[in-house]
């Protein structure tokens, strides 16, 4: 907090200074021009001084049970980066730590049909940036690595496995690899296929995946409360993939949960992807939200991704074994195999 106290003391100084000061009109306005511009810069990175919010008391209800298929497993696979700091990420975070943003899909394979949890960046990646608004492509540089398709290909996997791509969210980072897999069906719930077809820049790559010829595939809620969140889709009934509704940062934003099989005596491990709730584990268990002006550019629904945000610090205080995965934060992918 010390910096912008002083870019307001500084403000406030030039003000008065402009203010008693004989020279000429034109010299005091632009005294007053600086004043404004400096308090506006010590407000504005007051923003993104830590503010944690209130602890939540431990989640209460116990974990819900799962029969992961023995053969089940998780890869996930790295696409590309952005380049931000963790400032940028969550209310807290020094400008000075620089961090690379995964863009990855991640693979769940199942006996019943594989499934693959976003898509990171396609092929198409350079044109989908391109058709994202300009105050966005001001302030994001990013890296390309290899299309998950093209990962999969070179290893020979057999597309026919995939049952699904399913999305966290629908914004281009999530889905510029979906044309990349024509012919599987993209599995959305019904207020982020709205949300698509409503149009808005934020969705325009989603759509021209869709114009492309990707199949959108609805599901519902059908399942009831788990983990307190208030409804959930069991994918294939046997709790080893689990969607709950987490919306906020999109109206129809989801987190993921995947339990895999127990080894021996220890048992199966847990992932919850949670999408873009947080853009880095800090964000949920630290309960600092995004910075001022990224929450909100970034959130449909601020007050929302709070809610879920300490609803997740409440789980993971209780079930600390479980492996937060925020969609840009590499630290949580490198916890599972790379494919
Ligand atoms: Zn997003
Ligand atoms: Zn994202």
């Amino acid at each position: 907090m010390l910096i912008p106290t002083l870019l307001v003391i500084v403000a406030l100084g030039l003000a008065f200074v402009a203010a008693k000061s004989r020279a000429r009109r034109w010299k005091r306005a632009l005294l007053f021009v600086l004043a404004a511009s400096v308090l506006l810069a010590g407000l504005l990175l007051s923003t993104f001084v830590a503010s944690p919010l209130p602890a939540p008391a431990p989640f209460a209800g116990s974990m819900p049970t799962a029969s992961p298929p023995s053969d089940m497993a998780i890869f996930y696979l790295p696409t590309g980066v952005t380049h931000r700091s963790a400032a940028f990420a969550y209310r807290g975070g020094s400008f000075f730590d620089k961090r690379d943003f995964s863009m990855a899909a991640a693979l769940v394979r199942h006996p019943r049909g594989d499934v693959l949890i976003d898509t990171g960046f396609g092929r198409d990646v350079d044109a989908h940036f391109k058709s994202m608004p300009f105050f966005f492509r001001a302030v994001t540089s990013y890296a390309k690595g290899v299309p998950a398709a093209d990962q999969l290909d070179a290893a020979g996997y057999d597309r026919k496995k995939l049952r699904g791509i399913l999305l966290t969210h629908a914004h281009w980072d999530h889905v510029s690899g979906v044309p990349d897999f024509s012919g599987t069906p993209v599995l959305v719930n019904a207020v982020e296929r709205k949300f698509i077809d409503e149009g808005g820049f934020l969705t325009v790559v989603a759509r021209a995946g869709k114009d492309a010829g990707a199949r959108f595939e609805e599901y519902e809620f059908r399942g009831g409360p788990y983990l307190g969140f208030p409804s959930s889709h069991d994918l294939y009934g046997d709790g080893s993939i689990v969607v709950v509704p987490a919306p906020g940062h999109t109206p129809g934003s989801v987190i993921v949960f995947v339990t895999l099989p127990a080894i021996g005596a220890s048992s199966g491990t847990r992932y919850a992807f949670v999408g873009d709730l947080a853009w880095q584990t800090e964000g949920i268990t630290e309960r600092e939200e995004r910075p001022w002006l990224q929450r909100t550019l970034g959130d449909v629904d601020p007050p929302a991704v709070r809610d879920a945000l300490l609803q997740m610090d409440a789980i993971a205080l209780q079930f600390p074994e479980m492996i937060l995965v925020p969609a840009h934060d590499a630290r949580a992918f490198a916890r599972m195999p790379k494919w």
